[in-house]
């Protein structure tokens, strides 16, 4: 094993941290890691549990003075995500990685670091190895796979858990204290349709809209940018009042967390300047619309009969009802939180439009960090498929960690914070998933807060973790630990 860590302080701290680095922990291989850690454990004399998929629960009785207390859970992840530069010769699988110094900066040579969330590992191993300190009984929970679908998480066992707190330590920002996430769910519903012939003497138009920022329909959601589909609902509506004309084909979003940058609609129709004289007019509504938060939409319409041999559209009834739920289904943010300023509470983003041979298909995400309005808008979504006679199903629902109110860990974090850095911590929320939200869910009641100290470019070759920030956080996490005393 490697020491370029060795004189760093805390020294427990970054000497895990180098020995986790040396065992490859790509998500979805976590045999080799979570089987360290029980080790690690056992030859500590601790209690151990590893469950049936790979998730590792290690418990550290409470020290003299702190046996009362509840129990505190300390968690993290432990795998990671794997990228590499194209030059770097690295096979994840099998080689660790190659850790040095630059500055306040802890990297990995042409890889991703594994700071995100190995960090939370060191941490509690060295807390579990430590007798000096002082804390109420630990048990630290570290899952495996958090990165490809926190399907460690969601398949934890509560059983091996007391605790009525809980640390998080996958938070990527010193002075941030992360205390409630989003649920969502994928809500998807399909249009069938019949084709008809195309009208004698029809040529083709193709209507595109693009140029839109688009970005994830959950960081970003809340700059309000245009999504194309619902942009591309307006004008074949606009159209659909002046004249008839027949839908061809349809080339949509295919992701549903992206905010939809493009959509193209191809159609049949008799009167193609007028087709161009609507797509003329509504570019300049959505620029005027959209001239701050999405100044660059373009639209065009090119006729484009001569490319392609059509002869069959999809049947006018269908085609309505395509375009009137691109106009009726809700879309965008449906709320900002009220406790935390600029937090948006509830959204949704159609992100998928996908024509098929028989039927449309249409996908949006929902997020909300309440559990009622989550499920709220997935019955919006549905009320809206079934009048328009569209199936309608719900996958990949994921719980939300909901705003505590009353969360006594969160006082005594931002106190201790206030009298250590004599500033405020910025207590804050994610309009995205984290496994807290698991964690609520499958353990009622827990009192919850998410800290970390300072990683940078995570998920990429850049990815960093500053040295000065993980002697902070640690110190404070020390601390905060004795001060539960008075919890
Ligand atoms: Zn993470």
């Amino acid at each position: 094993m490697s020491d370029v860590l060795k004189d760093l302080q805390p020294g427990k701290v970054f000497e895990y941290f180098e020995a986790i680095s040396a065992i490859p922990r790509e998500s979805g291989n976590e045999k080799a890691i979570s089987d360290y850690l029980v080790n690690f454990a056992k030859n500590l004399g601790l209690e151990v549990h590893q469950d049936a998929v790979n998730n590792v629960y290690i418990k550290k009785p409470a020290t003299p003075g702190y046996e009362h207390l509840p129990a505190v859970i300390l968690q993290g992840h432990m795998d990671m995500v794997c990228e590499k530069n194209k030059e770097t010769v690295h096979d994840f699988e099998k080689d660790g990685l190659k850790l040095f110094i630059d500055g306040d900066w802890i990297k990995a040579e042409g890889t991703t670091l594994g700071g995100d969330d190995g960090i939370a590992v060191a941490f509690q191993m060295a807390i579990l190895a430590d007798n000096t300190l002082k804390h109420p009984a630990i048990e630290c929970f570290v899952t495996t796979d958090e990165e490809r679908g926190m399907t460690g998480v969601a398949n934890m066992c509560p059983e091996y858990l007391s605790g009525k707190i809980l640390i998080n330590i996958d938070n990527e920002k010193e002075g941030e204290f992360i205390v409630s996430c989003a649920g969502g769910a994928k809500a998807y519903s399909t249009l069938n349709f019949t084709k008809e012939p195309v009208c004698e003497g029809s040529s083709v138009s193709k209507i595109t809209i693009n140029g839109l920022k688009g970005g994830h329909s959950g960081a970003e959601i809340h700059l309000e940018r245009a999504n194309a589909h619902i942009l591309m609902g307006r004008v074949l509506k606009t159209l659909s009042k002046k004249g008839t004309f027949q839908i061809v084909k349809v080339e949509g979003g295919s992701k549903d967390n992206v905010i939809t940058r493009e959509c193209e609609v191809w159609v049949a129709t008799s009167n193609k300047e007028q087709v161009a004289t609507v797509v003329n007019e509504m570019e300049t509504i959505f620029k005027a619309e959209y001239a701050v938060q999405d100044p660059e939409i373009v639209m065009t319409c090119e006729d484009v009969t001569a490319e392609m041999t059509v002869t069959e559209a999809m049947d006018a009834a269908s085609a309505q009802k395509f375009i009137n739920y691109l106009l009726a289904v809700p879309n965008g943010v449906m709320g900002y939180a009220q406790h935390i300023k600029g937090l948006v509470e509830t959204s949704l983003n159609l992100g998928i439009v996908k024509m098929e041979d028989d039927c449309i298909r249409f996908a949006s995400a929902v997020r909300s960090s309440v559990v009622t309005r989550k499920a709220e808008i997935l019955a919006r979504l549905e009320a809206v498929a079934q009048s328009f006679g569209m199936a309608f199903e719900v996958k990949g629902d994921y719980p939300a960690w909901q705003y505590n109110e009353n969360s006594r860990l969160r006082e005594i974090a931002v106190e201790l914070f206030e009298k250590m850095y004599h500033k405020a911590p910025e207590v804050t929320a994610i309009h995205a998933g984290l496994e807290c939200g698991f964690i609520a869910e499958k353990c009622p009641g827990l009192d919850m807060i998410s800290i970390g100290p300072d990683l940078e470019k995570i998920h990429s070759p850049e990815e960093r973790l500053s040295i000065s920030s993980t002697r902070r956080v640690y110190e404070y996490l020390l601390q905060l630990l004795e001060n539960l005393a008075v919890y």
